[in-house]
């Protein structure tokens, strides 16, 4: 079976035995849980859409390893075009999920860890690749989930891993068996991890020589004894549950993020990747950190659409499309989303195959895309509130729409252009509210901050990748400079 259905995908989520925990509690059935399922939900869209013959081209691909046709979240990119392609798909998700999708981090983390094991091996003779080829092949036939686990909680910033005052604050080795390791610590933001039936970890930053336990990459299913998960809150969370499809806004679709906890957990040779060879895991960061934040120009331009789509719906509601200055808002975020797409589609066209044979992105122009999407999706935002007007946070709950006495009296004053139910606009206004500042704002506006590495990270990125000296010596022989 190499590809599932949604139903099947649900089903053998459920089977797994994760220990997830939210509100102070154990949650029993994460699946059927209404703050968590509509998580669960935008990862099976990655399922479902797979088995429609109009998306079959975007969303799977003949495994060049398996001869089957598979999920494109489990392929390894063998060309430029796999790579636009990957964008693509990433936009039509945003558009049909308007949410974090989850299934990206494990696809980028299953081209950043091939490669890389790829180049291990040619230099220390260690099989990390023959290891990682052996798991992605399980992942591609059982069309698996992977979330891709790298951010430590890395406690003091201005110390490396083994100066922290507590040596956990970096997941680690803290045994060496014959048949494995053990490691221990924690994985921030995990996005997804408990609708994934496999996590892949990575290290975090460069290391030094004295990292040797801090250098490791590996595989394991998600429910493996010792992992345990803390579920994020998101801002208006607790709606879910109060069972008011309006007031959520998009009810059917969400994200999800964890504080991931290793508790000695055992990982067996076989699923090893990277153990001590320090110098490698800036490689593995640096490529992860490269493919996601290519992702970024599809998934968060996909839902930059939905809420181009709602603004410009609430303002044909409210009665004011025509209006010169509203037009111009949307043309405004049209033009910062489809920069976005082109830094996306721009950095997968100048990919180049690694050492594996498998497509790297550009990584000054994935660099440039991720920056760019720390700041555009915010005043696409600003535009979209702009054009809502503050009924947008100001609405009165459902309960009140629906109420014999109350609703009536909410329905005559919130009539706004004719013909325009109040319900539709309140139902748009809360779509863009989940958008804007609800639960999908962890998607899409803070997410797109400091997910795949904060601002600050890429512009270190562009410097290394700049190449300013180049650019000196086109000015100084259009100059005539000479130096001595
Ligand atoms: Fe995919 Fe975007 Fe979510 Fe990352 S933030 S997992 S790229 S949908
Ligand atoms: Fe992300």
């Amino acid at each position: 079976m190499a590809l599932m259905t949604g139903e099947q995908y649900i089903e053998s989520i459920r089977k797994m035995k994760m220990q997830v925990y939210m509100f102070g509690k154990k949650v029993e059935n994460p699946v059927d849980d209404p703050i968590l399922r509509p998580a669960l939900n935008s990862v099976r869209m990655t399922y479902d859409l797979a088995q429609k013959p109009e998306y079959q081209e975007l969303m799977t691909v003949i495994s060049p390893e398996t001869g089957e046709r598979i999920n494109r979240f489990t392929h390894i990119h063998r060309s430029t075009e796999d790579l636009r392609n990957k964008v693509k798909m990433q936009r039509l998700l945003g558009q049909q999920t308007a949410a974090c999708f989850q299934r990206c981090v494990g696809m980028d983390a299953f081209n950043a860890v091939y490669s890389t094991t790829y180049e291990i091996d040619q230099k220390y003779g260690t099989s990390y690749h023959e290891n990682f080829k052996k798991f992605m092949l399980r992942v591609q036939s059982g069309d698996l989930t992977v979330d891709g686990a790298m951010t430590d909680p890395k406690g003091d910033r201005s110390k490396a891993p083994h100066q922290q005052e507590d040596p956990d604050l970096f997941l680690r080795v803290v045994e060496r068996r014959p048949d494995g390791i053990v490691v221990r610590g924690a994985k921030m933001h995990q996005t997804g991890i408990l609708n994934s039936h496999e996590v892949i970890v990575m290290p975090t930053i460069s290391m030094g020589p004295e990292d040797k336990d801090y250098a490791v990459s590996f595989a394991v299913p998600v429910d493996t004894q010792g992992i345990y998960m803390i579920i994020g809150r998101q801002s208006c969370d607790t709606r879910k549950r109060e069972g008011s499809e309006l007031d959520v806004g998009n009810s059917e679709f969400g994200g999800v993020e964890a504080l991931t906890v290793f508790d000695n957990v055992f990982v067996p040779n076989d699923r090893i990747f990277l153990n001590g060879e320090t110098e490698f895991a800036g490689m593995m960061v640096e490529r992860f950190a490269g493919y996601h934040r290519q992702s970024y120009g599809g998934c968060k331009v996909g839902v930059g659409d939905v809420l181009i789509g709602a603004a410009a719906l609430a303002a044909d509601y409210n009665g004011c499309a025509k209006a010169s200055h509203i037009k111009d808002k949307l043309i405004e975020m049209t033009h910062l989303n489809e920069t976005l797409y082109c830094c996306g589609i721009a950095c997968s066209a100048e990919g180049h195959p690694t050492a594996s044979g498998n497509y790297m992105i550009d990584l000054l122009l994935a660099n440039v895309c991720k920056q760019n999407v720390t700041r555009f999706p915010y005043e696409i935002v600003r535009l979209a509130e702009d054009i809502a007007g503050g009924l947008m946070v100001t609405a009165p709950s459902e309960a009140d729409f629906r109420d014999p006495k109350l609703g009536p009296v909410i329905d005559k004053y919130l009539k706004a252009a004719p013909g325009v139910t109040t319900e539709n606009r309140l139902r748009v206004l809360r779509l863009i509210e989940n958008l804007c500042l609800g639960t999908a704002a962890v998607g899409y506006r803070t997410e797109s901050m400091h997910g795949a590495g904060s601002p600050q990270a890429q512009r270190i990125m562009i410097a290394r990748q700049g190449n300013l000296a180049m650019k000196k010596e086109l000015a100084k022989k259009l100059a005539h400079i000479k130096e001595n």
